[in-house]
């Protein structure tokens, strides 16, 4: 299943996040990953129930288990062929805003991306933000 595979490769670098960041800081140990805010590629064809469905079963038993899953939609860059306009697409309308050609070149956007983790410390009440890299 093409979500479950999203969702094992966010869950990883995730989990790997949080294993990195209790080695170096043992002190204030990451006890808990409250919230993972993703990026969803905008032709990824996937539904975002069934992403979050998945993510709740792959999560059981790691420090993800009852996180939340924030998805945003990621913009795709895509180039008109016919009048040369470069433009992002929100929607999946695939027409050049600028002379209403429907051949578009565009690459990417089927990739799920994580964006930050939201974490609970041992130390502390205090949910700390960490942010990812995007690509
Ligand atoms: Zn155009």
């Amino acid at each position: 299943m093409h979500e479950a595979a999203l969702v094992q490769g966010l869950l990883d670098t995730a989990l790997k996040a949080v294993e990195e960041h209790n080695r170096q800081q043992p002190e204030a140990r990451v006890k808990r990953i409250e919230e993972l805010v993703c990026q969803l590629g905008l032709i990824a064809c996937v539904e975002a129930q069934t992403l979050a469905a998945c993510f709740e079963l792959f999560a059981e038993g790691t420090l993800a288990q009852g996180a939340r899953l924030t998805l945003e939609t990621a913009p795709l860059a895509c180039r008109c062929e016919s009048c040369g306009h470069s433009f992002e697409l929100h929607q999946r309308r695939f027409v050049c805003p600028a002379c209403g050609g429907d051949t578009i070149h565009f690459s990417g956007g089927h990739g799920l991306t994580l964006l930050s983790l939201r974490v609970e410390s041992e130390d502390t009440d205090h949910a700390r933000t960490y942010s990812g890299h995007s690509g």
